[in-house]
């Protein structure tokens, strides 16, 4: 069903007025994890500055060790919740467990399924039966294949509403967090007819390659990038190392703006 011999034409995702495919750039902005009302506002309101439509923050965190920080769970959802009825931005976050979608569904405009559940096949199938636009990350170590075969599992459920996020594959290279497969995206634009953001946060896990790998992520034709931002990284309950704070940011979203960088003029 998500194959383009079955659909040649691009599915286009719309949340009210915000719609992701439909060729204009669209930007994920957020906290790594929801910590509280204010931390998620201050970020809101950047985020709203910039043009920017779709807020994320994490309250269902996977993490590696079972002593970091685990988040607010459904508190998270409210305040982001909040946050986003605040700045008029649409909001996105994990949803981890496939009892939870339906919570999920009641506090967000858009749900993600994070890599380490791309083949929680029970997950998938409850995202599949929801009518909510669902944003899925390719997991750690899946191919392309797999990934295709993932989203498959939600839109043969009924839900064809369906976002695929490049966030870097576990390779040998120990440079970056992961290792962003740029060639994912045409690759996955050409076999499928959903669109296709990249996480420059976890695929990088470097500040200072945020800015290159948007860059070339918007230049190969990425419908969109999703990006970790916090008003003090230093003291981030999770992704310290990766997330932005706000001034740099801000020149992250000028320097993206810049009109010979978006896919339509390469
Ligand atoms: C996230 O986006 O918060 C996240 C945990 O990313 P991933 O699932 O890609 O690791
Ligand atoms: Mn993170």
């Amino acid at each position: 069903l998500v194959s383009r011999e079955k659909k040649p034409t691009d599915t286009v995702i719309s949340v009210d007025d915000v719609s992701v495919g439909n060729g204009e750039s669209q930007f994920v902005i957020g906290p790594c994890s929801v910590e509280s009302q204010v931390q998620v506002d201050t970020v809101a309101q950047s985020v709203k500055e910039q043009g920017v439509n779709i807020l994320r923050g994490g309250a269902f965190k996977p993490r590696t060790s079972p002593y970091d920080f685990q988040g607010l769970g459904e508190e998270g959802l409210k305040i982001l919740r909040n946050s986003g009825d605040k700045y008029g931005l649409k909001v996105v976050s994990e949803i981890t467990n496939p009892k939870d979608i339906e919570v999920g569904s009641q506090y967000l405009d858009i749900i993600q399924i994070g890599a380490r559940n791309m083949q929680n096949f029970d997950l998938l199938k409850e995202a599949g039966k929801v009518n909510k636009p669902i944003l899925l990350k390719r997991g750690l170590a899946a191919t392309i294949n797999e990934f295709i075969n993932a989203a498959e599992y939600i839109v043969s459920q009924g839900n064809s509403d369906l976002i695929l996020c490049e966030r870097g594959i576990r390779t040998y290279e120990t440079a970056t967090r992961n290792t962003l497969d740029i060639t994912a995206v045409p690759v996955l634009k050409q076999e499928t007819h959903l669109p296709v953001m990249v996480d420059v946060t976890h695929s990088t896990g470097r500040r200072d390659l945020l800015l290159p790998a948007a860059k070339a992520a918007l230049a190969v034709g990425a419908d969109g990038v999703m990006a970790e931002v916090h008003p003090d990284p230093a003291v981030a309950l999770s992704d310290s190392q990766q997330q932005m704070d706000i001034p740099t940011f801000k020149y992250f979203m000028e320097q993206l703006r810049q009109p010979n960088l978006t896919a339509h003029n390469i």
